[in-house]
């Protein structure tokens, strides 16, 4: 059977293989992916009967040993037993993906489902927006069955382990109480919901020329992109720009040659961002195709924030602290660095972009923001009701209810399947931005405003942020720096400053 000691060996070294093929398939760098091999050459560690093993020591153990084992457990299914029971699905989504062809009027070569998606979004021509998005979703119909045999499967199998269901398995592993996460976001939804419409409405009319009842999700899409204010941002000087800030924070972005920048542009290249720690400290590269524009600068400061803290990790942890854990707190470092596009003192002061632009940029970059709090309020209420186990019969009505109230345009229902990471990947995403406003604050309380410039802000965020790896949840980091308990107010108050 297996052992603790071998969990940790060999799962570092699967855990680093799969990072590395992944970057190599997303990169475009390689053509054939084998994960599969991967897979067959870690098999011992596909094993069930270590499971109540580790679940009995973890309820035993206290204080970091507790950590530890509750650590390798969310690796044990996330990483290694859920990702076995999807594999074949996983393979019959890819192909159906390869062979999705969506003819359009403008054009004699079909689009592949990967091009529709991204275009729908981006098309200046509405008239051919709005075809593709209804063709695409006809093309997203296709994936509905093998998404349910997959979700089912999941639920099974997670029940044939002896635990009660999907739901209270990973409140278990993430150690959130989801639906107290669900009350706290519908709670926000409700207290922003006439504020939303109302932005929203203004923006439509004034930046779309479409009044908000006639509003569609791929309008939505492309003004959500924000192009009129990509002139203000010099996309290859975005890495120049995060050296500049993080040099004088006395952060080395290139940490012993530790953190490889891929972003030269390449044919098969994945069009958005994304990091790959490989191994924590020494290996992790950051990936972006660069569009030239604001968003260079979201996505690269983003990736590079994910990186920073991987770079600085304590190498002396465990496998299961350095690469597995509550990653809403990656999620917050790399919001940090992201949201100094947010940022009006960052705005003026290191890109010397004019305070009224800087200004009208913001506010646009806020509404993006309660855009996307409110999607995913829409996410954990609809999750908690897809995961109840209690079969898929009206979730698609459901899913278009829920979205279409926190998002106030029309959604299909078709998307209700598919449009959501497994394991509530969601909550980690709403905890990341709470944690990383009242992280804000306590930087710009500290440090002032131009905390970014700020050696003594770089010393915290290596000796006191970054070096834990995973070793501290979002809570604990909170509370470690005094800050008090996650608390969704200072996120919604900014909001509510800016957009009001
Ligand atoms: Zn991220």
């Amino acid at each position: 059977m297996l052992t603790i000691e071998t969990l940790r060996r060999d799962g570092e070294d699967f855990y680093a293989e799969k990072e590395k093929e992944g970057y190599l398939d997303w990169s475009g760098l390689k053509d054939v992916v084998d994960m599969q091999a991967i897979y067959k050459k870690y098999e011992h560690l596909v094993d069930e009967s270590f499971v109540p093993v580790l679940q009995k020591k973890y309820e035993e153990s206290e204080g970091f040993e507790k950590k530890q084992m509750l650590h390798l457990l969310l690796f044990m299914f996330e990483e290694i037993l859920l990702g076995k029971v999807s594999e074949k699905f996983v393979d019959e989504i890819s192909q159906i993906t390869k062979d999705i062809k969506i003819p359009v009027s403008w054009q004699k070569e079909p689009l592949t489902y990967r091009q529709g998606q991204t275009q729908k979004n981006n098309l200046p021509e509405r008239d051919r927006r709005t075809e593709l998005e209804d063709k695409v979703d006809e093309a997203t119909a296709k994936f509905i069955p093998v998404r349910q045999k997959m979700l089912q499967a999941m639920y099974d199998y997670i029940r044939s382990l002896g635990y009660p269901g999907y739901i209270p398995l990973f409140s278990q592993l993430k150690q959130v109480d989801l639906f107290e996460v669900e009350k706290m976001m519908l709670d926000f939804a409700d207290r922003s919901d006439a504020l939303y419409k109302k932005v929203l409405g203004e923006s439509a009319e004034s930046r779309m020329g479409i009044p908000l009842d006639q509003l569609r999700r791929h309008d939505l899409g492309l003004m959500m992109r924000g192009p009129e204010y990509d002139r203000y941002f010099d996309g290859s000087q975005a890495v120049a720009k995060a050296r500049e800030f993080t040099t004088r924070m006395g952060i080395d972005m290139y940490r012993n040659n530790w953190v490889i920048y891929d972003l030269e542009s390449r044919p098969n290249k994945l069009p958005r961002p994304f990091s790959c720690p490989v191994r924590v400290p020494t290996e992790i590269y950051v990936c972006m195709p660069q569009e030239g524009g604001l968003n260079d600068y979201i996505y690269f400061f983003h990736e590079f924030g994910h990186a920073m803290h991987r770079v600085y990790t304590d190498p002396n942890h465990t496998f299961e602290i350095k690469q597995i854990g509550d990653k809403s707190v990656s999620e917050a470092f790399a919001y940090l660095f992201e949201m100094l596009t947010l940022s009006p003192t960052y705005l003026v002061r290191a890109l010397g972009i004019d305070e009224k632009v800087a200004e009208e940029i913001i506010r646009f970059r806020y509404l993006k923001r309660l855009w996307g709090v409110r999607r995913y309020v829409g996410k954990i209420q609809y999750e908690l009701l897809l995961h109840d186990e209690k079969g898929f019969e009206g979730k698609d009505r459901a899913y278009q209810q829920i979205f279409e109230r926190c998002m106030g345009v029309p959604y299909s229902p078709t998307a209700y399947v598919t449009d959501l990471d497994d394991g509530f990947y969601s909550v980690q995403y709403i905890r990341a931005w709470i944690i990383e406003e009242q992280l804000r604050q306590f930087l710009i309380d500290n440090f002032g405003e131009e905390w970014f410039f700020s050696k003594e802000a770089g010393d915290l965020f290596k000796e006191k942020l970054y070096i834990h790896g995973y070793a501290k949840n979002g809570e604990e980091l909170l509370d470690f720096l005094g800050i008090g308990p996650l608390d969704i107010a200072p996120l919604e108050r900014n909001l509510f400053k800016i957009l009001s």
